[in-house]
């Protein structure tokens, strides 16, 4: 059975597009699940830091787990520009200007950094009204537990003398 990845109800096929009478909407053949199912989502997408380079209209394109892996990676190297700018700054703090040049590189590179941050946290709060504050291999190991444990739980009614699931409509009562 055909069902509709929001609310579980069986879909209507009308010409030549599915429809959810319950979503009041049409459902793209791509997302059509099986049986209740939940859209699928990527638990461990493939990121690497070439990602970092994308621009912030192709990253809102990018799907939340993406995104919290690749916060992770710009968070780290931010840390690390962090360290640098520290260093160039004690030697300038002595006295020596024979730096002031890469202490003025690194300051533009931790400023991109902290900057590519910012963007990521927030395409996250405007999803999520929130993003990890630390994105931990804790919080990554609870993140991937939920996700396959939700990829795997159909949207399922039990109801007293119905055995009937997903019924073809559904009204509140
Ligand atoms: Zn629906």
């Amino acid at each position: 059975m055909q069902t509709c990845p929001y609310c579980g109800l069986a879909l209507v096929f009308d010409a030549d597009h599915y429809y959810c009478t319950f979503c009041q909407m049409t459902i793209a053949s791509a997302d059509v699940q099986q049986d209740g199912g939940r859209k699928p989502i990527t638990a461990d997408p493939f990121v690497c830091a070439d990602y970092v380079e994308l621009s912030t209209p192709e990253l809102m394109e990018k799907s939340t787990t993406f995104l919290i892996y690749l916060l992770r990676l710009v968070r780290k190297e931010r840390k690390n520009q962090y360290n640098y700018l520290r260093l160039f700054n004690k030697v300038m703090d002595t006295g020596s200007n024979e730096y002031l040049e890469a202490a003025q590189e690194s300051g533009k590179t931790y400023e991109w950094w902290t900057r590519k941050a910012w963007v990521i946290e927030n395409i996250l709060r405007d999803r999520m009204a929130t993003f990890p504050v630390r994105v931990t291999d804790y919080y990554l190991s609870g993140l991937i537990d939920h996700i396959q444990t939700y990829n795997q739980k159909p949207m399922f009614l039990i109801r007293k003398g119905d055995r009937q699931q997903n019924a073809s409509s559904v009204r509140p009562r």
